[in-house]
């Protein structure tokens, strides 16, 4: 299997594969990573380090959990899983875990050991950091996500509740389904064209989108600075022996997951 990335590493740590952002590493008072497929348990689509228990085997995906936080270093209780649903709703976690039934799409936090989780297919994972305030982020920002702009959201939300300035946030946007292969149909063309024509690109009669781009444009329409957005341009469904692709795998299929935690 090849790997190249100009802005991430891939880490490899008791047969168990994760990604991390180069820029990220420098940071000391954080860790992160985004899982692979590699090293895991679970077997067919879910092969083999599934890390969702929506249709997989709970006990595989658990054992699947723990040979990843041991991997990347998380410890197995401080994760903080959230309900997703291609939604914009960001949860602040504080040091009460209240177990609601309300859906986010993803957390920010000031607190030190709590991992924020969030689940991915072929939708964007956004790690962000703000170095200023030691406040974090994690964003699940799919298609439906960035058309919403779920990043604006996460950001005024670390700006109320932290203080933080946009021009100090570090963002990084991890792999997802590429413009190699996003193909869209007409309706959703028209809504990623609200945000800028440039990112539809028609190839062969096919309507493509660039997701990558979709979220950087909303960050730097956020006040983000360019020189602080990282992306991973990592398609999925491209690299689908390392990572999960719904649109390669079709329904049944695995999650990586993505985690930040303040240490
Ligand atoms: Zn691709």
């Amino acid at each position: 299997m090849k790997f190249s990335s100009k802005t991430m590493n891939l880490n490899i740590k008791n047969q168990v594969g994760y990604l991390t952002f180069k820029k990220l590493e420098e940071f000391k008072f954080i860790r992160h990573a985004f899982s692979t497929r590699l090293g895991g348990v679970s077997s067919g689509n879910f092969a083999t380090l599934n890390l969702s228990k929506k249709v997989d085997d709970k006990e595989k995906v658990e054992e699947n959990i723990q040979r990843f936080c041991k991997s990347a270093g998380f410890e197995r209780e401080s994760l903080c899983f959230i309900k997703q649903n291609h939604g914009t709703n960001v949860k602040v976690v504080t040091n009460s875990q209240e177990n609601n039934e309300e859906f986010f799409d993803g957390s920010i936090t000031n607190i030190k050991n709590f991992t924020l989780v969030t689940l991915h297919a072929d939708c964007s994972p956004i790690f962000i950091v703000d170095p200023v305030t030691k406040s974090i982020g994690m964003l699940h920002a799919g298609w439906r996500g960035a058309v919403a702009d779920i990043s604006k959201e996460a950001i005024l939300k670390m700006k109320s509740n932290f203080g933080s300035l946009a021009e100090n946030l570090i963002c990084c946007i991890g792999p997802s389904i590429g413009p190699c292969c996003f193909e869209i149909q007409e309706d959703v063309q028209q809504e990623f064209e609200k945000i800028s024509s440039k990112l539809i690109k028609k190839r062969d009669n096919k309507i493509y989108v660039d997701i990558f781009e979709c979220n950087k444009i909303n960050l730097l329409k956020s006040g983000v600075k360019e020189e602080n957005i990282f992306t991973s341009n990592l398609c999925t469904k491209c690299n689908h022996e390392l990572l999960f692709s719904y649109r390669q795998q079709g329904k049944i299929h695995g999650n990586m997951a993505a985690m930040i935690e303040l240490i």
